[in-house]
């Protein structure tokens, strides 16, 4: 379970965060869901422990910034970090030795012919258009099969195909008992997929919209977004 109890992050004088609570559980999708500026990549940046913040965070009983914590975790940010003298192969493997990884090559052919990136092996990647980046991105951080993923924006830049494939991709890491948090701007963009979603606004949780309990009060994600 990812556990996010009171966490609050300045950047000098703005409140980015402002008092963050929430739990994703095993085999359940997360969605953070707010316009531009909300918070929402900054919560993500603290739940990774790359930013200071006041506040407990924990996954599966870990503190976030344990060496425990970051083998289970993956993060696929909003602007792929790659090394422009890499290749696409180099990326993979990188990864793999950074995590230690054992019978990976599988997985690995499996994600780049996912993502179409087969034939693209052996390119470096200041060579790949922004869309082939953030999938490699994707294929990155998907590798050392972590059980908490974290989307920054993810479908940004990314083709129809690559979209769909990314669903079954969320669906997949559900299904297989990892906790999923995906942030986006676009209020239908994760369409069924949510369990549930986190409407941010000005850097608070403004609301906590539960799928189950959307049937019982014959509202939409859209009515409760546009209402608060
Ligand atoms: P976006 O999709 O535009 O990134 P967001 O919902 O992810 O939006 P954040 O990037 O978390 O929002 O930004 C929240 C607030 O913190 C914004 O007011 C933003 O300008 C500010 N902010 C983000 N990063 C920094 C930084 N490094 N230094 C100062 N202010 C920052």
């Amino acid at each position: 379970m990812l556990e996010v109890v009171h966490v609050t992050k300045r950047y000098r004088k703005v409140l980015a965060n402002d008092d963050i609570n929430l739990t994703i559980e095993d085999g359940r999708i997360g969605v953070l869901l707010g316009p531009n500026g909300a918070g929402k990549s900054t919560i993500i940046k603290c739940i990774m422990g790359f930013l200071k913040y006041q506040g407990q965070i924990q996954v599966n009983g870990l503190e976030n910034k344990s060496i425990e914590a970051k083998k289970i975790m993956g993060y696929i940010p909003e602007i792929p970090s790659l090394y422009p003298n890499l290749t696409v192969d180099e990326h993979m493997e990188f990864i793999a030795r950074a995590y230690k990884l054992k019978d990976y090559k599988a997985y690995k052919d499996a994600l780049l012919e996912r993502f179409d990136l087969t034939d693209k092996k052996k390119k470096f990647g200041d060579e790949l258009s922004k869309g082939m980046q953030q999938k490699l991105s994707i294929c990155c951080g998907l590798l050392p099969r972590p059980r908490l993923v974290l989307f920054d924006e993810p479908m940004i830049g990314l083709d129809p195909h690559a979209i769909k494939e990314l669903k079954k991709v969320f669906e997949e890491l559900r299904d297989s008992g990892c906790m999923v948090l995906v942030s986006t701007h676009m209020i239908d963009s994760m369409e069924e997929l949510w369990d549930t979603t986190y409407i941010m606004k000005q850097g608070r949780v403004a609301a906590v919209v539960e799928r189950e309990n959307l049937k019982d009060n014959n509202k939409s994600l859209e009515d409760i977004f546009f209402e608060i």
